[in-house]
């Protein structure tokens, strides 16, 4: 075992040297990307298909790095998660979207709705209930208009501090939206122990639903579900116009995705909003 075990080391040991030294670098620009503004929210729309109209966006979080360029969040959340940097990063999402949303619908839609992922190492955080309710105020914006997405795997956590977050966010009027639904966990008790408002349908099952059988069934499948359980149901990386029209016959809520409108700045979704409110 010592043998294979100094095989191994010797073997990875320049590459990992990269990675560890690449990882640091970008953690040490990552401390201060916040203070230096370098952190960017998009916003993907989010559209009825009983109205045809947008009803709601989803923040997506992006880092234009000084000299990297744009960082995806697939990198940065994984980095802000080990190095903790997700509090500040998490609140600063949270703060920004408020306030973008109290915007939006203070002059062009009362009823819009944003969409803000939370990742479940936030949940570890003292105070994220309270943080929440005082971005909401600061922004003067009600608790309805908020959905914080969340995974299946945060809701079968019964740690303490969890449960009481999601109770006390539950008492605040806030619903959940879950995110990727149906890849993690296969329980549905936290559905009724919890307020869970919306399901969304995980892109990898949107993506093959006219070819595929087994996904075309997970879709009607999760549909139905919701439909029984009075809750909308989203499904997202909508390409197509056939995933459109199947998602559309099958009874979908809403659907995102490219084919409705990539992830863009603000300036891009208010002039999307103000097309759509004219028509
Ligand atoms: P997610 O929450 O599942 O977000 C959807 C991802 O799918 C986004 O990637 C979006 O750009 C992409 N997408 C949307 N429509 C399509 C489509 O039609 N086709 C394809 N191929 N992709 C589509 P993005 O922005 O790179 O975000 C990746 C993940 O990073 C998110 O997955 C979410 O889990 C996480 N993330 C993003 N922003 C935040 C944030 O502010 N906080 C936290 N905690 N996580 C975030
Ligand atoms: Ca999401
Ligand atoms: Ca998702
Ligand atoms: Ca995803």
């Amino acid at each position: 075992v010592k043998q294979q075990g100094r095989n191994d080391f010797a073997f990875f040991r320049p590459e990992m040297r990269v990675r560890i030294a690449n990882l640091l670098q970008l953690e040490k620009h990552l401390r201060h990307a916040v203070d230096r503004e370098e952190l960017k929210l998009f916003y993907q729309p989010q559209v009825s298909l009983e109205t045809d109209r947008i009803v709601g966006v989803e923040a997506l979080v992006r880092w234009r790095h000084p000299e990297r360029g744009l960082v995806l969040p697939g990198e940065l959340i994984g980095l802000a998660e080990e190095t903790r940097l997700i509090f500040p990063i998490g609140e600063w999402v949270l703060r920004q979207a408020c306030r973008q949303l109290a915007r939006w619908r203070q002059v062009l839609d009362p009823g819009l709705r944003m969409a803000v992922n939370l990742s479940a190492v936030q949940f570890q955080q003292p105070g994220l209930a309270e943080m929440v309710r005082s971005a909401l105020d600061d922004a003067g914006l009600e608790p309805q208009a908020l959905e914080l997405e969340v995974t299946e795997s945060l809701l079968m956590d019964n740690a303490s501090r969890t449960v009481e977050t999601l109770t006390m966010l539950k008492e605040m009027g806030i619903q959940l939206s879950i995110d990727d639904f149906g890849t993690g966990y296969s329980s549905l008790v936290y559905l009724k122990r919890f307020p869970v408002g919306q399901l969304k349908i995980d892109r990898s099952f949107v993506r093959d639903i006219l070819e595929d059988s087994g996904d075309a069934a997970i879709c009607t499948a999760i549909i139905a579900l919701a439909s029984y359980l009075r809750l909308e149901v989203v499904a997202e990386g909508v390409e197509t116009p056939e995933q459109l029209d199947w998602l559309r016959r099958s009874g979908c809520d809403r659907v995102q995705g490219y084919l409705l409108g990539r992830p863009a700045p603000a300036a891009e979704i208010e002039a999307m909003l103000a097309r759509d409110a004219e028509v």
